[in-house]
């Protein structure tokens, strides 16, 4: 991974590529004092065309920031983020990025205005970026992005409360279709659900995937969601990122201390495996982000944790083809 922030030159072969990106927020601890909230720090990652990149991580390891920082709904504090060949600034490159790239959101309850029906909702997009020539065809449009996620198209001047929350997601998702886009960050968007919906949903995303040429950011805490629809999996550890690598190797062979114990919890079908399972519960809690630790921001919690470690923080490097690693003893 390119790691220099000038002279960069965009890979065709990526969709999606960011480099350096840092969001940090000014947060009140006192009169008068502010301290600086590293939510993300110097993140960089690539996304290939078609592909899901997966991004896992406790729940305020900046995964979410990542994803809307992405997507300019929070303005960078640094870094940069391409898209397409394209560098992403304020202006006309914004305004067809804002239209190309989408956001599925985690709460499907709160993130539909329930004074408004399906139909206004999956229009939205539709009417911002004006895509409808006139109301024969937004009607039409809305009847095919409906029937595209599996809605009963009679349900159109339904209101979004009168929908079950696996139906809410499904017109979220509508919603984030309306536009063609070619990426989307999908933001948790199962983990409200209940399980017996989750699949329903993540088989739908992944149909739509390959109908549709979609790229996805995948957002989620659990591992084992991200490890079935990712191709690739990115960690994040308290505003880094920490592993990234093809899903089956970081499977069977993480190598950071972190990713081995979000793996060792991951459910095995087979019983004589899971027997053979051995589950590395990490003590304590996660430092709070105002207070990340000096050298490596995971040695308070890590076993193997050597003088170095809290010395210096350790490169994201790449360690084997297509798997980076920031770790000071891999
Ligand atoms: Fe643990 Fe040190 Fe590696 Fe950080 S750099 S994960 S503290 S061994």
């Amino acid at each position: 991974m390119e790691q220099r922030q000038d002279r960069f030159s965009p890979d065709p072969r990526y969709l999606v590529q960011v480099r350096h990106l840092k969001q940090y927020f000014p947060i009140n601890t006192g009169f008068l004092k502010t301290t600086m909230l590293k939510a993300v720090d110097d993140v960089s990652f690539d996304i290939k065309k078609g592909e899901t990149l997966g991004l896992v991580g406790e729940s305020g390891c900046g995964k979410t920031t990542v994803g809307r920082t992405m997507l300019y709904l929070y303005k960078p504090t640094a870094g940069e983020i391409w898209f397409d060949g394209q560098k992403i600034v304020p202006g006309p490159a914004l305004t067809q990025f804002r239209r190309r790239a989408q956001l599925v959101f985690q709460d499907p309850y709160s993130s539909l205005n329930p004074r408004m029906t399906v139909a206004d909702i999956v229009a939205e997009p539709l009417d911002v970026h004006k895509l409808c020539a006139g109301k024969a065809e937004r009607e039409a449009r809305i009847r095919e992005l409906m029937g595209l996620v599996g809605l009963n198209t009679e349900h159109a001047t339904r209101y979004a409360h009168e929908f079950s929350g696996g139906q809410r997601q499904r017109i979220g998702i509508a919603r984030a279709l309306a536009s063609n886009p070619e990426f989307i960050v999908c933001d948790e968007p199962v983990s409200a659900l209940d399980v017996s919906i989750q699949a329903q949903v993540i088989n739908m995303l992944e149909d739509l995937q390959s109908r549709l040429g979609l790229t996805y950011l995948f957002i989620a805490h659990d591992m084992s969601v991200v490890k079935h629809i990712s191709q690739r999996i990115a960690v994040m550890y308290l505003g880094h990122m920490v592993e990234l690598a093809p899903a089956n190797e970081l499977h069977h062979h993480p190598l950071h201390p972190y990713t081995t114990s979000l793996m060792s919890a991951v459910p095995i079908p087979d019983p004589r495996e899971s027997r053979r399972q051995k589950r590395i519960v990490l003590e304590g809690d996660v430092p709070s982000p105002l207070k990340v630790p000096s050298g490596c921001p995971f040695r308070t919690r890590c076993s193997r944790a050597a003088k170095a470690c809290a010395e210096n923080a350790p490169e994201f490097r790449e360690v084997s083809p297509g798997h980076y690693v920031a770790c000071h003893l891999v």
